[in-house]
């Protein structure tokens, strides 16, 4: 009774009401949106030690009717809350495989990585890897360019299930990595069971690694585990040389952020790549 109590409190407060009614638009707009394909994916290049595009990560937007381009903070929650996060992140998948084909047609560009988000609803989905396995026969894409960011949110609960749908997808191919490190919930235990390909330091340590003590040391902190646990690591957030610098001298070999350019649409990403040695 107390419990039904608070939720009929909850309903008159009017702050609530507002984020309630504001959430209830966005939920209606993003379902007219994924029928009418407002979205566009952006990308981001991730870089080497030598500032070579070795991959991009995948970053959606909504471009919509009347406020023009929305940032996926403003809709992923919603889209997760509503379940609608199923259909907008097959359609990033799909379209993420279909530039990996893209690229794989090309000397210059076949080695890229194409590093997509995957919800924590989207991946516990029980239908998940025979989604992927799907997109990848039918594209074509080749599964060991394509990097699935997952974060420590999904860590919370069904582990065994988790590492299972994980390892079945690395058996073909597929690589993982843990987003956003650091601020979430991991154990050292759990990050030792989990069959991770890579680690990735979360910009929030990253701004501050210059002025901040206590975020350099977590910055090489991880870098050391990642090293020890024999995982890569890419360092998210280096908006400046100095970063990049700390970074490297700490030993990262993988950086993304807007020093090396920012999330952009395909037309107007430049890609300046590691010369193709393998042929
Ligand atoms: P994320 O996965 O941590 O992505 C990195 C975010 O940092 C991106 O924000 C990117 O634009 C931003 N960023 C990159 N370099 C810098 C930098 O140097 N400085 C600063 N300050 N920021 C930088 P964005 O594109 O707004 O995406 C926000 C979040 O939305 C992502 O965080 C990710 O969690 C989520 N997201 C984006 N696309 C998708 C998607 O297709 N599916 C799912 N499930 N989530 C997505
Ligand atoms: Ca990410
Ligand atoms: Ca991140
Ligand atoms: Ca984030």
């Amino acid at each position: 009774a107390k419990a039904a109590g608070r939720n009929t409190a909850r309903f008159f407060d009017p702050v609530m009401q507002a984020a309630a009614s504001a959430r209830a638009a966005i939920e209606a707009d993003l379902r007219v949106a994924l029928s009418n394909r407002e979205f566009v994916l952006y990308f981001q290049p991730v870089v080497n030690e030598l500032s070579q595009t070795i991959g991009v990560e995948a970053l959606v937007r909504w471009l919509h009717p009347r406020h023009g381009l929305v940032a996926p903070g403003e809709f992923i929650p919603v889209a997760e809350q509503t379940g609608l996060i199923l259909q907008l992140g097959h359609w990033v998948l799909e379209q993420a495989c279909a530039q990996l084909v893209v690229w794989s047609e090309h000397a210059d560009t076949r080695r890229l990585t194409m590093a997509v988000n995957v919800s924590a609803r989207q991946f516990r989905h029980p239908d998940f890897s025979n989604q992927i396995l799907t997109l990848l026969r039918m594209t074509g894409a080749n599964p060991y360019r394509l990097k699935l960011e997952l974060t420590e949110t999904l860590l919370l609960t069904d582990f065994d299930d988790v590492i299972a749908k994980m390892s079945e997808l690395r058996s073909i191919g597929v690589s993982f990595s843990l987003d956003d490190f650091g601020t979430g919930y991991s154990s050292l235990s759990y990050l030792k069971q989990l069959p991770l390909d890579q680690l990735k330091i979360d910009k929030s340590f990253v701004r501050d690694v210059l002025t901040d003590p206590n975020d350099a040391a977590i910055a090489r902190t991880v870098l050391a585990l990642a090293a020890s646990l024999d995982l890569g690591v890419v360092a998210e957030g280096v908006e400046t040389a100095g970063q990049r610098d700390f970074l490297l001298a700490s030993g990262c070999k993988a950086f993304q952020g807007y020093f090396f350019g920012k999330p952009t649409p395909l037309e107007q990403l430049r890609l300046e790549t590691a010369p193709d040695r393998f042929g």
